[in-house]
């Protein structure tokens, strides 16, 4: 089986340590730990340095909640014993891992690489800990195909641009990294979990949450959810090069949240896409493209982490900001999408009601803030991480680096997209618009991408007051440009 990890002799007992791969199949450290051990613990951790700092609604707490139900049934089922299942715990995991360790009496520690850089403190203090017990941690790959080092130019070093990366992934894949972990083999190992922790999952108000709308949304969780999307994914996969832009159309996988968490095998679905690139799939093969970014963007950050704080091209940082009274409001409507301009509001619409945002918006809206408002684009990411479901920081760091054109393969900084055009090629009958922004449903095609040049007798009709149903444009799109060129006129110099 792909892993990473040194190879574990056989111990008598372990702790599954859950992160963000929250399924029990195709689960590269659950294999290992059933593997290696008679008797194998698992735990998740509601990790209060992460929890406490949040706002008491938050979906992505609710979406881990419902998913930990099924994790702990599917275990259960799995194990076929009374009392095995998911030991659940709300502390702060970085002390409560080592504690649990070591009262359970296991040797070994077992989990999945996640390289996020305070993922990485959290786990280099619980290694210690645990090693000051005598007790050993395991991690292995299991969140993406080539992590790290994997994949390497012919001189060693990382890939910063993406075609090249590509094609070099492309090269390296074959079936042996695509195989899934056969959980099942060593499912005997499962034990069951001692009488205090035979608890059910806490509910949200035990963590001290309130729900959200995410029933409401139909947002499946857990990997009966994932698998649900990917099915109803595997029949448009075909066509995903063609409708993938149209945030009105049916055309990505919506899997995003489920390949945070891990509720999806990454293995699973680039094999899918693989096969069917082989068998001349334009969709597929466009599919599997993306998630290349995702493994090229995890790449990106191990090895760069000061892309968190800074601008991959240094150079960029010398880019002076908008941040003054004035700019805070502009941002502020930009966040409650008030900017009167149609597709962005609506998309900001869609991130504020659903925690979810089309890709094609999250570019449009990017660059919408940093190159017409010419707000930092770390103030975009922040919102971002806040609000999407499927935050994951490699990917939202990339994503909005490549818009502001700071980023590894970056847009070009004068490439400035325009909102109003990319709303007539991507929303031609403004459908999404007038799904997420109902005041100007009754607009006529021709007028929806741009209101305040609508004819007074078009606004009449459609019931709306440019001002007061409906903001007039907080810029000139035009006269941004012009500032935004100047603003990144600074980068040549500096270069
Ligand atoms: P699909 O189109 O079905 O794609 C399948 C999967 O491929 C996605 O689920 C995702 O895991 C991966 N993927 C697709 N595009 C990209 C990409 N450009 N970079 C990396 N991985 C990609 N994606 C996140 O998962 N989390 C984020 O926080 C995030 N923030 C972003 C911020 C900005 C400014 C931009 C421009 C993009 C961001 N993306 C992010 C990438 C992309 O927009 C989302 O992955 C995608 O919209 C999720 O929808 P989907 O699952 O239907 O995607």
């Amino acid at each position: 089986m792909p892993n990473t990890s040194r190879h574990t002799a056989h111990v008598a007992s372990g702790l599954m340590w859950f992160r963000r791969d929250l399924r029990a199949f195709d689960n590269a450290a659950l294999y290992h730990a059933l593997k290696s051990c008679t008797h194998v613990h698992c735990v998740f951790v509601f990790d209060r340095a992460i929890l406490d700092k949040l706002p008491r609604q938050d979906r992505r707490v609710e979406f881990i909640r419902e998913s930990l139900v099924t994790l702990d049934a599917e275990l259960h089922a799995m194990a076929g014993q009374a009392g095995a299942g998911l030991i659940v715990r709300h502390a702060v995991a970085a002390d409560e891992v080592p504690r649990l360790a070591k009262e359970l009496g296991v040797q070994e520690v077992f989990a999945n690489h996640d390289d996020e850089p305070e993922a990485l403190a959290r786990d280099a203090q619980v290694r210690g800990a645990l090693a000051n017990a005598g007790i050993g941690f395991q991690t292995y790959k299991d969140h993406v195909i080539f992590e790290r080092s994997e994949v390497l130019t012919q001189m060693g070093k990382p890939y910063g641009v993406f075609t090249p990366y590509k094609n070099a992934w492309l090269q390296k894949i074959n079936p042996y990294f695509l195989r899934s972990y056969p959980v099942g083999k060593y499912i005997k190992a499962l034990a069951s979990r001692p009488k205090a922790y035979q608890t059910s999952v806490p509910t949200l108000a035990d963590l001290g949450f309130e729900p959200t709308n995410l029933s409401t949304l139909h947002v499946p969780t857990g990997s009966p959810g994932g698998l649900a999307l990917f099915e109803d994914f595997f029949d448009r996969m075909d066509r995903y090069d063609e409708t993938r832009n149209f945030p009105a159309v049916k055309g990505p996988s919506y899997l995003s949240v489920h390949l945070r968490f891990g509720t999806v095998s990454i293995r699973q679905l680039a094999s899918t896409a693989y096969q069917r690139m082989l068998t001349g799939s334009a969709g597929a093969e466009v599919w599997l493209s993306e998630l290349i970014w995702r493994d090229f963007y995890h790449q990106i950050l191990h090895h760069h982490p000061r892309v968190v704080n800074a601008a991959f091209k240094p150079e960029y940082d010398a880019i002076k900001w908008a941040h003054n009274k004035h700019d805070k409001e502009q941002f502020a409507a930009w966040c409650e999408g008030r900017t009167g301009y149609p597709l962005v509001d609506a998309a900001m619409a869609q991130i504020n009601q659903t925690g979810y945002m089309h890709n094609r918006l999250r570019m449009v809206v990017a660059s919408f803030l940093v190159k017409d408002i010419g707000i930092d684009w770390r103030w975009g990411e922040q919102y971002f991480a806040q609000h999407l479901n499927d935050f994951d920081l490699a990917a939202n760091n990339g994503g909005w680096q490549w818009a502001s054109s700071s980023g590894c393969d970056a847009q070009p900084y004068f490439r400035i997209f325009n909102p109003t055009s990319q709303s007539e090629k991507f929303d031609p009958e403004g459908k999404f618009i007038r799904r997420y922004v109902p005041a100007l449903a009754k607009l006529p095609n021709a007028a929806i991408h741009a209101p305040w040049l609508a004819k007074p007798l078009e606004l009449e009709s459609a019931g709306l007051v440019l001002g007061r149903d409906y903001p007039k444009p907080i810029v000139d799109h035009a006269q941004a440009r012009t500032e935004t060129l100047e603003r990144y006129a600074v980068v040549k110099k500096v270069k």
